[in-house]
């Protein structure tokens, strides 16, 4: 079992974080430290710590993720001009927060897609 993130207490809104969006699967919120002009995090409410930990039965759940990225793209005005979707994965990915998250960053020019 998986420990709890801050992420499931934002999910719960037991933290007060505005939410951009949520329904019975995810939950979308602004990162606290953006790193561009528009920088949301679409979560899964079930916690999954890591992509390697994803199974078959979260498939629809990912699916959600893709399609409420697209709709906050379009929201947030950078569906045209484009953005980026990320998830980490351990370590040598960058990931710090062990509840799955996929970025959604635009808003401005990205450049190389890694730095390392
Ligand atoms: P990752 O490195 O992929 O695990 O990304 C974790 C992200 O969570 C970072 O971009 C952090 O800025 C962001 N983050 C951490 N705590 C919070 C919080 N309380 N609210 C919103 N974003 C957060």
């Amino acid at each position: 079992m998986s420990e709890e993130t801050i992420f499931s207490k934002i999910i719960r809104q037991e933290i007060p974080t505005p939410l951009l969006y949520q329904d019975e699967l995810v939950t979308a919120f602004r990162d606290i430290s953006p790193r561009v002009d528009s920088h949301i995090l679409i979560v899964p409410n079930k916690l999954i710590a890591t992509i390697n930990d994803v199974t078959s039965e979260d498939e629809l759940t990912l699916g959600r993720m893709i399609t409420v990225a697209k709709k906050l793209a379009k929201e947030e005005g950078i569906d045209e001009s484009g953005y980026r979707l990320i998830i980490n994965c351990n370590s040598d990915g960058g990931q710090e927060v062990y509840h799955i998250h996929m970025h959604l960053l635009g808003g401005q020019h990205l450049g190389p897609m890694l730095s390392c």
